[in-house]
Formats: C-alpha cells, sequence, structure tokens
C-alpha cells in the first residue's frame, strides 16, 4: 500500500476533531503522487462530503473549466483541503480544526512534493502567506526552497461575485509560465576565452 494511501485510512478514522461526527464521508485529496501542482481549497461542502472527494459540486466544475483554460486536466493535478471533514452547514473551518487537519496536509506535501503549490481561497492563503490579504496577493507568488507559492481566490468566489470571475482566470492564466521557469535549463557555463597570445 502507498503512503498516500495509508495517509487516506488515517484520515476516515481521525478524530482529532469533531469534524467528523457531522460528516458523512471523509475528503482527503485525489490526484497523482507525482502530480508537479497542488491546488489547496478550504474544505468539502456537502457535495464532496457526499462522495468523499474533493471539488465536485459547482465550484469544482469552475475549477475544471479553469483546468482547461491552460490544457491541463482534473487527473494531472492534485487537490487537497485545510480541512478533510465537511464543516457543518459549509462554515469556515475554525483555527483550531485546520491545525488539528495539519499533519495531513503537510504529509502530502512531503508526499508528492509538489514544484507550485496552489492555494484557493482565505484559509488555504493563511497557511502559507500568514498575514496577507488575498485581494492584494491573488495572482502573486513566492519561491521558497524550489517551491512556487501561487495564491488564488476560492473559485466559489467567481459564482457569488462575477467580477471575480475573470481575476481568477487571468490568475490561473499564470500558472504555465511560471511552473516552466522551474523547468527552464540551467544557463549554459561561462566558458572563458582563451587568451590570445600576441605575438612581436
Ligand atoms: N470548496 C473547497 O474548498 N473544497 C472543496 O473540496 C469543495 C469546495
Amino acid at each position: 500500500m502507498s503512503e498516500l494511501t495509508e495517509l487516506y485510512k488515517d484520515v476516515a478514522v481521525c478524530k482529532s476533531c469533531e469534524l467528523y461526527k457531522t460528516a458523512t464521508k471523509p475528503v482527503p485529496g485525489e490526484g497523482p503522487e507525482n502530480a508537479e501542482i497542488m491546488f489547496i481549497g478550504e474544505g468539502p461542502g456537502w457535495n464532496e462530503d457526499q462522495v468523499g472527494r474533493p471539488f465536485v459540486g459547482a465550484a469544482g466544475k469552475f475549477l475544471d473549466q479553469l483546468f482547461h483554460s491552460i490544457g491541463m486536466q482534473r487527473d494531472q493535478v492534485y487537490i487537497a483541503n485545510v480541512v478533510k471533514h465537511r464543516p457543518p452547514n459549509n462554515r469556515d473551518p475554525l483555527p483550531a480544526e485546520i491545525t488539528a487537519c495539519a499533519r495531513f496536509l503537510d504529509r502530502q506535501i512531503e508526499l508528492i512534493k509538489p514544484k507550485m503549490i496552489i492555494t484557493l481561497g482565505r484559509h488555504s492563503m493563511a497557511r502559507y502567506f500568514p498575514n496577507k490579504t488575498i485581494s492584494k496577493i491573488h495572482g502573486t507568488y513566492e519561491k521558497r526552497d524550489g517551491v512556487i507559492y501561487f495564491a488564488m481566490y476560492h473559485p466559489a468566489a467567481a459564482l457569488h461575485q462575477q467580477n471575480l470571475r475573470y481575476e481568477i482566470e487571468q490568475d490561473m492564466l499564470k500558472i504555465p509560465p511560471l511552473l516552466a521557469t522551474l523547468k527552464a535549463p540551467p544557463p549554459p557555463p561561462v566558458v572563458e576565452k582563451p587568451q590570445q597570445l600576441t605575438m612581436f
């Protein structure tokens, strides 16, 4: 059994916070173990809770369109959330719940080793860009230890606020060129010009 599959089993029996009591299914995350890009949302909603998979509702449909806009499919990226069980009535996850669940997300990152981590919404942004404001930093990135951390609005924001749709679409288009910067071949070595022999 892969370590990621073991992690999914641990998530399924986790009682580190109260969310498991009201959730239907755990939503640990999904995607290839060698994904280059990891998207991190907030927490499962009603649809995700029913089927145990991330972003399968309306926000997920928009996310799929965003993947297509950069020539990607959902099954090429890893999708996770900061909390793995649904907060009741779609309320925001509490800080204590995010902390209790953090070990799973940390381990997912350790195992998958993505080149790019893309935060979707305020709660995942807060874990990687503390004390920042999403309206200010969306569409920007920081590179740490060779990994690009890129902040985006949550795709559900576009469903409630049409004006954010364009911003989200534009931010998504920045991902492929950023990823390419990590793959760019190293510059050729500087070759010292041989000294010209001066003939007298
Ligand atoms: N919103 C999230 O943040 N995550 C999901 O999985 C679904 C909706």
